[in-house]
């Protein structure tokens, strides 16, 4: 059988990077990498297509694409500007684009009828109204590459849809589990950095630590499995062994367990509906001693309920609640403002929300672009109030 062709979009993070490792160990008779791209990072893209030799690499820095160009004259390989030029050649495509950049790879992906092995969460939650009807084009198929989902979606290969009851998403609770919202008020971000159980990019990391992740992961399981929010439970489990669980209508719960590796999930997308031949997160039960479950502090992380409410809300709340949250950890990870006031600019702009539903692409955007807007102009509020006035000359 000739080798899946694969694209992976944001080569160079820690998705993308964790895929090149599960392409190597499968070896190239199995998969074959035909397009990578990244925004920025030429070292990386040149080292990778150096390795890979796709067809295609795009770049969407213009200084950075001229580098990288240069630096591959000669290899026959087609350096482009759009991340979804990388759909075409391939049979599946990883997206491991971080933030809202992500959405044209999803779009080009089901519109084109390609497998999508989705790790970028925020464009299916910022965009849910306008992705869902693409992935009825003929051979599109969405697969989860989020450990959580990717749960789930094995879970549910259990039972039919009529016959789920519940889904219930587990949470490690991150490197703040069992502090108080006043003993939060001064964590740095090297703390908020320090995950106790995931290796995963910076936005990420952060996001776990407030349990705007798990928030987004309540969206996004909503968007992919169809299950209303009510069904959609939370529950915080430390070992990040359990990656979440389906309940069915007889009681029975199933659960997917294995060692945190994302390369687990990204190799079940890319291997879909076969298993792929090798193992990542095989857990050792002479070692594993205990799994420990408890409910989310919801009171201290208030993101959890926002993302619920936006969820609830509907239209282009969750693409508001995705795109403030990144103006908010971006500001904190620039070390603007504290750790607790990352849901006070979700909060805040949040409340100014005017109920509107995207129909197109170009909606999405502008949701997005309103809602960044409104963030920032929260932010400065914020922080001129921890500065105070500024003193006269
Ligand atoms: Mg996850």
């Amino acid at each position: 059988m000739a080798p899946v062709r694969v694209a992976v979009a944001g080569s160079s993070g820690s998705i993308g990077t964790q895929t090149l490792d599960v392409v190597r160990a499968e070896g190239a008779d199995r998969y074959r990498v035909v397009a990578l791209g990244v925004s920025s990072s030429v070292d990386v893209a040149v080292a990778q297509a150096r390795e890979f030799r796709p067809e295609v690499v795009a770049v969407t820095d213009p200084t950075a694409r001229a580098r990288v160009a240069a630096e591959l004259t000669g290899l026959g390989i087609e350096v482009v500007a759009e991340l979804a030029d990388l759909v075409a050649p391939a049979d599946v495509v990883i997206n491991g684009v971080v933030g809202f950049a992500g959405l044209p790879v999803t779009i080009e992906s089901l519109r084109a009828g390609k497998r999508l092995g989705l790790a970028n969460k925020e464009s299916l939650i910022a965009a849910g109204p306008v992705v869902q009807p693409l992935r009825a084009t003929p051979g599109a198929e969405l697969v989860p590459v989020d450990s959580e989902h990717c749960a789930v979606h094995q879970c549910l290969r259990s039972g039919a849809s009529h016959e789920i009851a519940r889904i219930v998403l587990t949470a490690s609770g991150g490197p703040f589990r069992g502090r108080t919202a006043g003993e939060l008020a001064t964590v740095t971000v090297e703390q908020a950095l320090a995950h106790p159980t995931w290796a995963m990019g910076p936005k990420i990391t952060v996001d776990s630590s407030t349990l705007m992740n798990k928030g987004l992961e309540v969206i996004e399981a909503h968007e992919l499995f169809g299950v209303a929010y009510d069904d959609i439970e939370v529950v915080v489990h430390p070992q990040s062994v359990v990656h979440s669980m389906a309940e069915f209508t007889d009681g029975s719960t199933i659960a997917q367990l294995s060692l945190p590796d994302m390369r687990l999930p990204i190799g079940y997308a890319l291997g879909y509906p076969a298993r792929i031949a090798t193992p990542f997160g095989r857990i050792d039960w002479s070692a594993l001693r205990r799994l420990d479950f408890e409910p989310p502090d919801t009171t201290t992380f208030r993101c959890l309920g926002l993302a619920y409410a936006a969820g609830r809300a509907g239209g282009t709340a969750p693409a508001w609640l995705s795109a403030a949250n990144e103006v908010a950890v971006d500001a904190f990870l620039a070390g603007l403002i504290s750790w607790n006031q990352i849901a006070d600019v979700s909060v805040a702009t949040l409340d100014t929300h005017d109920g509107s539903t995207p129909g197109t692409v170009e909606d999405v955007i502008a949701a997005d672009a309103e809602a960044r807007r409104r963030a920032v102009e929260h932010l400065q509020r914020i922080t001129d109030q921890t500065n105070g006035p500024t003193p006269p000359p």
